[in-house]
Order: structure tokens, then C-alpha cells, then sequence
């Protein structure tokens, strides 16, 4: 394994549900520590490094680069007199995916089950169940003895572990952990001749909340958010006009339009050519739904220029997802030369 894969599979691996990142910090803060200028966790939890431009080709352009800490999950709100744990979703989570999952609770690492009734006896049970009405099984037996195990407000996340499958690779958080690794990837690499300023944040998936903070530190000139976003590439899905549309394998997707933000047209005229100039592949994602952290970013302060660029990921948001390891290479490629070519005119308003 690379150092790439090696920090994807530790990254992914790791449980760091919204609000409770702390073991995905520890691995981010001993990738880089040796690799930046300047490191600090802020008040929210968010790393935010420095790595300054290398001295004669300096052009005084100041970039952010943004990649989030957390995963989806969820969090224990009650337990039941038979001893099963009542739990709610942190981030968007779909229903339908819940029963007979795996879980993991709270710094314990306590396993536990999302019960189904087995189909013996579930005949009748066509109607999906809400979350609501889903139950965390722990193996307690009275509601005083779960909660002794788990407390309520502690976290919990899928389990599922860091598998490579051909070109690609699956796991449970590479929504963002893959925008972890590139980051990562590209700190440890080569000075820029721009000032990079690297936030690893927190809590975006129940709102963008670390992004928003570390770009008001920070107070770049420009904003590149590195993000896992949904393929909806398999065969059966094809003749539909699906948002959005990206592809596994075929480069990183450039973000137009979310519900939270349009990217900087000059930001993606300059990524677009890039990519075409060094022949990185890169696909346009559909505009349309979704978010990433450029929806905090851009109104920060007095408002901070930004463009998304994600690899395409598999059943995100779910117990396991899939993403191709081109798509990873490229995407740190692409936004590497893009970064290093971001000139102060480029930037000017006129
Ligand atoms: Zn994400």
C-alpha cells in the first residue's frame, strides 16, 4: 500500500461522527505535523495548517483548501424497558438502509445491531420502517443495564471496513475521508507558489458549520472544497436524468451549482483548462441538489470566492461506499496544478 492508501483505509476506518471527530483529528495532526508551517486545532475542533509558498516564485495568493473531518451517523436519545437503544440520525441518512446494520457505540466502541424481525415472521411488514421505530441492540436486557453501557448522547457509526476491490476501493466514510486523504496528500507534497491554507472540518454534514469558521480564520482569497460526491453511474440507472450524474473513473467532478452555492465561473474556466492543458480527466457534475462546505465558505466575511471539486463515490451516506482510485489520483493532481496556477489577476474583480 501507498501512504495515499494507507491513510485512506486508517481515515476511513476511523469513526468520527458530526460534533465527535476527535480520533479523525488524531490521524489527520500525525499525517501532517512534519509536512506544514503552522498547526492548530481552533475552539470547534477544525485543523486548520498552513504551508507558505516557496520563497522567489511567491505570488502572495492565499487559497484554502477544505476537506471535512466527519461522517454521518447517529445518536443514542433513549432506551427501551427491553433494554434496546433508541437512536436518531446525525447527517441525512436514508431509512430504507437502517435495519439489520452494524453499528458501533459511543467511545467504547460498544457493537451493536439496528434490529429487523427476521422474515419468518415478517410477512406482513411490507411498509418500511422509519427510524423512529428502529431499535439499537446491544445484548441488554433492561433499559438500566443498556444505559449503563451507552449513554444517551453518546454517537454511534457503521463499521464497515477498508476493502480493495480492482481499481476500486470500499468503505464506510470516504464522504469525506477520501477529501481527508487528498488533502493529506497534497500538504505533504512539494511548496506551491501560492500559501496553502488547509482546514480538515468539522460537523459539515448538519451544516457546514467548521467550514464557516475556519474560512472566517483563515480569510482566504479563494476557496477549493475537496468533497466525496454521489455516482449514479450503474446500468439501471442510466436512462434517467439524475442529479447528480457523476461517473466512477472518469476524473474528478467539478461542481457548477448546489442548493448552497455557485462556484466561482473563474474558478471553474481556470480548473476546466487545467485539466485540459495537462490532460487530468475531470467530469462537470450535474448541477442541481446537494451541498459541500463552499456553501459555508462563500459567506464568510465579506464573502470568499469557491469552487467544489469531489471524487465520485458509490452509496455514500450509507454502511459502505465505493470509489475508484484514479478518480483519487486525479483529483489530487488536478487540484494541485489548478492551485499552483492561481494568480492575483486571476482573482481581481474588475
Ligand atoms: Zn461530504
Amino acid at each position: 500500500m501507498t501512504t495515499l492508501t494507507t491513510n485512506l483505509k486508517h481515515l476511513s476506518n476511523a469513526i468520527g461522527v458530526s460534533g465527535d471527530e476527535g480520533a479523525v483529528r488524531r490521524i489527520v495532526l500525525a499525517a501532517i505535523r512534519d509536512h506544514v508551517d503552522e498547526v492548530r486545532v481552533d475552539p470547534l475542533g477544525n485543523v486548520l495548517a498552513i504551508k507558505r509558498a516557496r520563497g522567489r516564485a511567491r505570488r502572495g495568493v492565499r487559497v484554502m483548501l477544505d476537506a471535512h473531518l466527519d461522517e454521518i451517523g447517529f445518536m443514542v436519545v433513549g432506551a427501551n424497558d427491553d433494554g434496546t437503544l433508541k437512536f436518531r440520525a446525525i447527517g441525512s441518512v436514508d431509512d430504507r438502509i437502517l435495519p439489520g446494520k452494524v453499528v458501533s457505540l459511543g467511545p467504547d466502541h460498544i457493537p451493536g445491531v439496528i434490529g429487523l424481525a427476521p422474515v419468518h415472521v415478517a410477512e406482513d411488514e411490507t411498509r418500511i420502517k422509519k427510524i423512529e421505530a428502529l431499535a439499537i441492540d446491544i445484548g441488554a436486557s433492561t433499559k438500566d443495564e443498556a444505559l449503563s453501557a451507552v449513554k444517551i448522547g453518546q454517537t454511534a457509526a457503521f463499521t464497515t471496513q477498508y476493502r480493495s476491490l480492482g481499481a476500486t476501493v470500499s468503505g464506510k466514510a470516504f464522504d469525506d475521508r477520501a477529501g481527508c486523504a487528498i488533502l493529506i496528500e497534497i500538504l505533504r507534497g512539494p511548496r506551491l507558489p501560492v500559501d496553502i491554507l488547509a482546514a480538515f472540518t468539522v460537523q459539515e454534514e448538519v451544516g457546514l458549520r467548521g467550514a464557516q469558521v475556519a474560512a472566517y480564520a483563515f480569510k482566504p482569497d479563494a476557496a477549493v472544497v475537496i468533497d466525496a460526491t454521489p455516482a449514479n453511474d450503474l446500468p439501471t440507472t442510466l436512462e434517467r436524468d439524475v442529479s447528480p450524474n457523476t461517473r466512477l473513473g472518469d476524473g474528478p467532478a467539478i461542481y457548477v451549482m448546489t442548493r448552497r452555492d455557485l462556484s466561482d465561473p473563474r474558478l471553474v474556466k481556470h480548473f476546466t483548462s487545467v485539466g485540459e492543458r495537462l490532460h487530468i480527466p475531470y467530469q462537470i457534475r450535474q448541477p442541481g441538489g446537494g451541498g459541500t462546505d463552499a456553501g459555508g465558505i462563500i459567506r464568510s466575511r465579506a464573502g470568499v470566492p469557491s469552487i467544489s471539486v469531489s471524487v465520485p463515490a458509490r452509496y455514500i451516506h450509507s454502511p459502505v461506499s465505493m470509489i475508484d482510485l484514479s478518480d483519487v489520483r486525479h483529483t489530487i493532481e488536478l487540484v494541485r496544478e489548478s492551485v499552483a496556477r492561481l494568480t492575483s489577476q486571476l482573482l481581481a474583480r474588475k
